[in-house]
């Protein structure tokens, strides 16, 4: 029997309480290497425009190493076959205001599973964990963006964990968002983009196949 095991990655870093604002970074034109299906597979309430802003920051993220995301459903999915595919589950309300912290918050974000060694498409991301800990760098004007910026600091774990997932790895980084342990200012700042690293990474996967 295989055994299954969790890639728990993506820690929560602390850090001091920063300002966190929305600014669109501009993306840069990339040669379209290969499209990647997402399967969300929601397990408690979503909103849509925090579901937007979660792919339209970790198409960004990815979009840079000309990795294109495409998202479906769990019905949607099974309706087709898609030659590259991750289903991506997300426990939890990921959705509201986060409520008191119910459980020890030094657990990860999320993990990537694995068998025997080797990552698995499939990844679980703790919702209220990745949206208490984006609240937690929020203040002022920012509260009344909030959904914005749950989707924004959704976006960045789901990319971290794709890329685990696209090279089959759990090779972190020395920077950007492949880091081990991102903060909450990582989660809602202006911007975290993959590093030159795992940029490379990624188009050498992808260009070898
Ligand atoms: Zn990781």
């Amino acid at each position: 029997m295989p055994r299954r095991k969790v890639l728990a990655c993506l820690l929560l870093a602390l850090s001091l309480p920063a300002s966190a604002r929305i600014s669109r970074s501009r993306p840069v034109p990339v040669t379209p290497l290969a499209t990647v299906t997402v399967v969300m597979d929601f397990k408690g309430p979503n909103s849509l425009n925090t579901t937007n802003e979660m792919q339209r920051e970790a198409e960004s993220i990815l979009g840079a190493s000309g990795v294109q995301l495409a998202w479906r459903s769990r019905a949607e999915a099974a309706a087709e076959d898609y030659p590259d595919l991750v289903v991506m589950t997300f426990r939890g309300n990921c959705k509201s205001e986060p409520g008191l912290p119910r459980y020890d918050e030094s657990g990860p974000y999320a993990v990537t599973w694995t068998t025997d060694g080797q990552v698995l498409p499939f990844g679980e991301v703790d919702c209220q964990k990745v949206i208490r800990s984006a609240r937690s760098a929020m203040w002022g004007g920012d509260l009344a963006r909030a959904e914005y910026f749950y989707g924004r600091a959704l976006g960045r774990v789901v990319a971290h964990e794709l890329v685990h997932m696209l090279t089959k790895t759990g090779t972190h980084a020395k920077d950007g968002v492949q880091r081990e342990a991102l903060s909450p200012r990582d989660l809602t700042g202006a911007s975290l983009t993959l590093s030159r690293t795992d940029l490379d990474r990624l188009k050498q996967y992808y260009q070898g196949r």
